[in-house]
């Protein structure tokens, strides 16, 4: 559909007045179908395909894009089928599900099938970085986002990403001073949490009122936690692969360099493993583990004393 690029290309060029339709959702030449309630029922089927049946008015060819394909009823399924069938020209036809096996199997059998992996740190950061997001920013999103687009546009809010630079900052520190404030870090971190849930994620939303801010009693919850746990392994498996003589400047707490670098210099790398080991072990028993705060404060002690030095050293 992208005029800014050669037929046959694989990509598009996501600049032209063609990308930019199919951004906004109003391509004329391109058909969404998505469930209305539970499934997608033959009416819709019927009025997408008609939109088909014109020549395309922008560019060269029509698509219709069937989200959640496996809850096309059955009838909805045939009377996609029909047209599978006998495909008009110019059409491309995208069924895009998660559960291919649920398909008729005679749609399935007219299927291509392209899968999509998870997306690399490296994909993400990138398109968070075109999306204007600031390099900073989106590696650290990336880095936690676990190949989920959606899930790092979600934490790549400035608010958040400063939520994870305090618990960068103070992972990284473990071990350093005599003894880190565990629990002072616990409760701030649990009011910050709350704050940034209480935004709700949503760019433009009033912050709460300071009033009901402080009234809220700010205990970590167990997502929270979860989190929490998530930041800290991120920022040791950091400083693991700096030990292991990776360049800093190529990972994603590129802005923690010095604490990172400080860290592979008192602590060795079987020290900083036995914490990422720690932080998967609580996770591990959390079901089990009814008081968040309590856990991850025994975890950071722990952590802190291993994190103090080499053996032997001092
Ligand atoms: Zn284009």
């Amino acid at each position: 559909m992208c005029l800014g690029t050669e037929a046959g290309d694989q990509d598009s060029c996501g600049r032209c007045r063609s990308c930019a339709a199919v951004q906004r959702g109003d391509h004329p030449d391109l058909a969404r179908l998505s469930k209305d309630g539970a499934t997608i029922r033959i009416d819709q089927v019927r009025d997408a395909l008609g939109r088909l049946r014109f020549d395309p008015v922008v560019g060269r060819v029509k698509g219709l894009i069937v989200e959640s394909a496996e809850l096309l009823r059955e009838e909805a399924a045939n009377a996609l089928l029909k047209t599978l069938e006998e495909p008009p020209s110019n059409t491309v036809f995208v069924l895009v599900t998660s559960k291919p096996q649920l398909l008729l199997e005679t749609i399935r059998s007219r299927c291509q099938v392209l899968r999509f992996a998870e997306l690399s740190p490296t994909d993400i950061a990138d398109l968070l970085v075109a999306d204007g997001k600031t390099p900073h920013d989106a590696r650290t999103a990336a880095a936690l986002a676990q190949g989920s687009m959606v899930l790092a546009r979600s934490l790549c809010d400035p608010a958040k990403i400063q939520v994870i630079d305090f618990v960068a900052i103070f992972a990284l520190a473990l071990g350093e001073g005599p003894s880190s404030d565990s629990a002072a870090f616990i409760e701030q971190l649990g009011a910050r949490l709350a704050e940034t849930a209480a935004g709700g994620g949503s760019e433009g939303d009033e912050s709460p009122e300071p009033a009901a801010r402080s009234s809220a009693r700010a205990d970590l919850t167990r997502d929270g936690l979860q989190w929490t746990l998530d930041v800290i392994r991120a920022v040791l498996r950091d400083a693991v692969l700096v030990a292991g003589g990776i360049e800093v400047q190529t990972l994603p707490h590129v802005r923690h360099a010095a604490a990172i670098s400080a860290l592979v210099q008192r602590a060795d790398v079987g020290q900083i493993m036995a914490v990422i080991d720690a932080c998967q072990r609580l996770e591990e028993r959390m079901v089990l583990n009814p008081n968040a705060r309590l856990a991850l404060q025994a975890l950071l002690l722990d952590a802190g004393q291993r994190l103090r030095g080499r053996p032997g050293e001092s």
